[in-house]
């Protein structure tokens, strides 16, 4: 199959290492992303000269001979700016480890066993991963798929690509909502009745100088929500913060009148555990499952895709059309390991062909 032309929907992580790997192996590669940038779930974003991220805090096992350490090395990613974080802080948390209360713990046990470990971040954020990624890659952005059939793929700016093997990198559902190709029934129910973890509600905030201590650690609290600091430092003290709490879309609504309501609830609760916050905001931005609905098109902006744990079997790389394959989060586990251990599969699959 080599020398074969690839088309691969989304530019997620997902779809990025499905492209290096696959035109190493001497493939012709076209990713499509709907997108302004390539990164998906990883992308940064900057507001008053701080650069936040949104899907990417940490990773574990990245300490030599660990899981996402031989991957990286792989990937020739391990040589990029990651440094070591100290053990994250667990306040109130039932199980110390499993840090989040999120109604799909067995899966979150797998996913942060590597936590356990050591825990590393990224100089830059998931934009050096993306960038790195993408660089030697064919990207083409605002590519917003809207129809697959017989191997070809059709954009909402009326374009169309044409590939041997196209791979979706996007949410299962969305993708074979996307096929004119006639579909076993029984493969579309099964994809239909999987569902979805919940999505995420993030305080940005911009804090004033000289307020609030740097830590070099993430802090859950209460099984509740999560506190991550950005990596700048001031005299010791930080610049950025973002708070995490994953919700369903409509509990934002059902909960306050107003986002910023929700933001304030969230900031106050923070506060329990880092006094004066509220004052040592200068400002802050939000985002709500709708936004990451919106940015990726996960359905309700699950921050996490779909459940899984061990007694529903996990989707695998090939679907009932033999040209036709899936990758990403919502296949294996989620995350940068997750996910990179997904594409892997979903290579395999087609050297299988
Ligand atoms: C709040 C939050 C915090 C997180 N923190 C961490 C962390 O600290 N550590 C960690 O390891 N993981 C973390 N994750 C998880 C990690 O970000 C994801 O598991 C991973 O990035 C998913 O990658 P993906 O490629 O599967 O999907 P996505 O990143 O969703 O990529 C899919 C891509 O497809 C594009 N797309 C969608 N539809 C179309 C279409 N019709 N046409 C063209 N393009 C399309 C999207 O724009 C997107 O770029 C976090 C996630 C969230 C939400």
């Amino acid at each position: 199959m080599a020398g074969r032309h690839v088309i691969i929907i989304g530019a997620g992580l997902g779809g990025l290492i499905c492209g290096r790997i696959l035109s190493r192996h001497g493939y012709d590669i076209t990713l499509l992303e709907q997108g302004t940038q390539a990164g998906g779930a990883l992308q940064t974003f900057v507001r008053e000269g701080i650069r936040f991220d949104t899907g990417f805090h940490s990773v574990g096992g990245l300490a030599p001979g660990e899981p996402l350490d031989l991957i990286l090395r792989q990937l020739d990613l391990r040589d990029l700016p990651w440094f070591p974080m100290e053990p994250d802080e667990c306040v109130g948390c039932q199980e110390p480890f499993l840090r989040l209360s999120t109604g799909w713990e067995e899966e979150r046990k797998h996913v942060l066993e590597p936590y356990r470990h050591d825990i590393w971040r990224l100089k830059g954020g998931g934009k050096t991963l993306i960038d790195a990624l993408a660089k030697d890659q064919r990207v083409l952005l605002r590519k917003k798929v809207t129809a697959i059939e017989d191997r070809t793929v059709s954009c909402a700016d009326g374009s169309s690509y044409q590939g041997d093997v196209v791979i979706s990198a996007i949410h299962p559902l969305v993708t074979l909502r996307m096929v004119r190709d006639h579909i076993r029934p029984a493969y579309l129910q099964r994809i239909e009745g999987l569902s979805n973890g919940p999505g995420a509600f993030t305080v940005y905030a911009k804090l004033r100088p000289g307020t609030i201590r740097h830590l070099r650690h993430s802090i859950f609290v209460n099984n509740d929500f999560m506190i991550h600091f950005g990596d700048e430092v001031v005299n010791g003290h930080a610049i950025s913060l973002d708070i995490v709490s994953f919700v369903q879309p409509d509990q934002v609504e059902a909960c306050c009148q107003s986002r910023q309501a929700f933001a304030e609830a969230l900031i106050r609760k923070a506060a329990q555990r880092l006094p004066g916050l509220p004052e040592a905001i200068e400002k802050y931005w939000t985002s709500t499952p709708r936004t990451w609905e919106r940015y990726t098109s996960t359905p309700g902006g699950s921050a996490y895709g779909i459940r899984k744990n061990s007694t529903a079997d996990f989707l695998a790389p090939q679907t009932p059309l033999p040209w036709l394959f899936l990758t990403g989060q919502n296949l294996g586990l989620h995350g940068i390991l997750g996910t990179s251990v997904s594409a892997i599969n979903t290579c395999n699959s087609i050297f299988l062909l």
